[in-house]
């Protein structure tokens, strides 16, 4: 079983930086990308076709508005000369209705103007001397009275007025005398006009046909909706640009949206208009625009799910990695991240790639457990070692006693602890006697043997707070602390009798040899060196003073104890 990684500071601010997914994601980002590219190119689009579509469909209008104001500007002046010929006829020198002309002339002022009027005809302005005159009018013959709605005959300056507000045709009467009698202006009655103005069989259904004045006062239309315009104006300035080869967009009275055009209708200052309502010109367009709308509103919605399906598919296995990678870095490094459903992809080769890397590092972890086990062992082994090491070199390794070193070190310790807690600390120096010679008799290795009885001697006897130490050949200290002098004499006595009552066998010998010690006692006062001269010198006394005794420090040379 691995091993969980221990979590880390750096573990922890990573773990931080995976875990926060925010509207920044890339996600969100390639989402949002999509979402903009499939808007702004269907907007691009869209716009480029409804633009294209106007245009054709404007370029439609204007051909067949064209088509129908050439053709009714040419039927005008057809109409228009054959009533103007059909007027001259009637009322040429000779005729009845000249000669009546004639009489009904001479009896009104030369500037007021005669009327008549066809008994159903609309009201027509400027005739203010219509009741005035009312039947002096000769009637005019049949072939005009239905052609014209209202006749005026009088002095050309006087008709104008008269004739304002209606479609009319202008004829002189010749006198019989020579010159003229007056002239003759009739309003085109409605029935005319309106054949005149249809606008035709090619045209849109909902156009319609008018005749306005320079003003763009609307003296005549046709068409759907045609009442409403007469006495309208439209913008005729406007509506003749570029010869009537292009539409204009205005509105009438009422607010409603127009397009159309006009071109000029002869030599008569009036101009001959065809018009449509926009949202009649352009349904097709509308309706072209809906249907782009609505498809782009489709592929807008279809490619952003699209977007959003690639995007989970690729962020779903991103995901799995970035949780994997947290649990990873929580410890969990045996954990496994699952491939994606589409698994030779890059992803996929991510998502096993990094497995792998995961599988490595398990088994990197196992190999450096055991390592670190191993390790673990041999440091084990290295301290017991270094603890043997250790004792052996505080160790003497004949009698397995403390060493001399031991003893400086210790006595250094002790020392340190007297001066702060004024306890007595007490040492011994022994040494033994005629040591040279039981060498010298029996041998190094017997020697050897009383070192090593007199050890264990000396460890019977002494506390186990007392330090035995080696202090070098066949000489041995004891440092007791917590000891007065009156204590440390008498172990001191205690160990010589202790020797002097051992009879050793030493060796293949059969005879018991007896061996004596020297010993000499100190108290510490405050000063090392002089606390281990003192003991020294007592043991020099002690030799002095027939040796197998106990000296005391300062005191004569009789031994502490007889
Ligand atoms: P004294 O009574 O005055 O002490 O006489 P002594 O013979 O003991 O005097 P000295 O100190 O001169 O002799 C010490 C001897 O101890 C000398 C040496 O051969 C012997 N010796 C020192 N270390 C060892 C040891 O490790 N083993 C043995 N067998 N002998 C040792
Ligand atoms: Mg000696
Ligand atoms: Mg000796």
């Amino acid at each position: 079983m691995a091993r969980p990684l221990p979590p880390s500071e750096e573990n922890a601010g990573v773990s931080v930086e995976l875990s926060a997914v925010s509207f920044n994601s890339v996600s969100t980002r390639i989402i949002a990308c999509v979402f903009a590219a499939t808007v702004l190119s269907t907007a691009i689009v869209s716009a480029l076709c409804i633009h294209a579509i106007h245009l054709d469909l404007a370029g439609r209008i204007v051909a067949s508005f064209s088509e129908i104001a050439n053709a009714r500007v040419e039927a005008w002046n057809a109409r228009r000369a054959e009533l103007a010929a059909l007027v001259a006829a009637e009322s040429a020198v000779g005729s009845p209705w000249q000669a009546e002309l004639g009489r009904a002339r001479a009896d009104v002022d030369a500037r007021t103007a005669l009327g008549w009027r066809a008994p159903d005809a609309p009201e027509a302005s400027g005739l203010s001397l219509d009741k005035l005159l009312a039947g002096e009018l000769p009637e005019p013959p049949a072939a005009i009275a239905e052609r014209f709605d209202v006749l005026f005959f009088g002095h050309p300056d006087a008709l104008a007025a008269s004739a304002d507000g209606c479609i009319s045709i202008e004829a002189d009467v010749p006198a019989e005398s020579g010159g003229t009698l007056g002239r003759l202006l009739g309003c085109v009655a409605r029935t005319e006009l309106d054949a005149l103005l249809q606008p035709g069989q090619a045209a849109p259904s909902s156009s319609r046909v008018l005749v306005a004045n320079l003003h763009g006062t609307v003296l005549a239309a046709s068409g759907p909706g045609a009442p409403t315009r007469l006495a309208d104006t439209i913008p005729v300035p406007d509506l003749i640009r570029r010869g009537g080869m292009e539409l204009s967009d205005y509105s009438d009275a009422a607010g409603r949206a127009l397009v159309g055009l006009a071109v000029p209708l002869g030599r008569t200052g009036w101009f001959l208009a065809v018009e449509i309502e926009h949202a009649r010109a352009f349904a097709r367009a509308i309706d072209v625009t809906r249907t782009i709308f609505i498809a782009a509103v489709v592929v807008v919605i279809l490619f952003s799910l699209i977007a959003y399906k690639i995007t989970a598919a690729i962020m779903q296995p991103i995901h799995a990695l970035s949780s994997g990678a947290q649990r990873i870095l929580d410890g969990q490094i045996d954990h496994q991240i699952p491939l994606p459903a589409i698994h030779d992809d890059e992803l996929g080769l991510l998502t096993r790639t990094f497995n792998a890397m995961m599988q490595k590092l398990r088994s990197n972890q196992i190999e450096i457990e055991r390592d670190r086990l191993r390790l673990a062992e041999k440091n084990e082994e290295l301290q017991s070692a270094n603890e043997v090491l250790n004792q052996l070199s505080i160790t003497d390794g004949l009698t397995k006693l403390h060493n001399h070193r031991y003893f400086q070190d210790h006595l250094t310790r002790e020392i340190k602890r007297v001066s702060r807690t004024n306890a007595p600390l007490s040492l011994i120096l022994v040494d033994i006697d005629d040591f040279k010679q039981l060498n010298d008799s029996y041998g190094h290795a017997a020697g050897d043997e009383v070192l090593i009885s007199l050890a264990a001697i000396m460890n019977e006897n002494a506390r186990e707070s007392d330090l035995i130490a080696r202090y070098g050949g066949e000489e041995f200290v004891i440092l007791m602390p917590n000891t007065d002098l009156a204590g440390a004499v008498h172990l001191a006595e205690k160990i010589r009798m202790a020797v002097e009552a051992t009879r050793l066998i030493i060796g293949d010998r059969m005879k018991p040899t007896d061996v004596t010690i020297s010993l000499g006692v100190a108290l510490y006062k405050g000063n090392r060196r002089e606390f281990f001269a003192e003991a020294d010198r007592a043991l020099y006394r002690a030799k002095g003073a027939g040796k197998n005794c106990v000296i005391i420090a300062g005191s004569d040379d009789a031994p502490a104890l007889s």
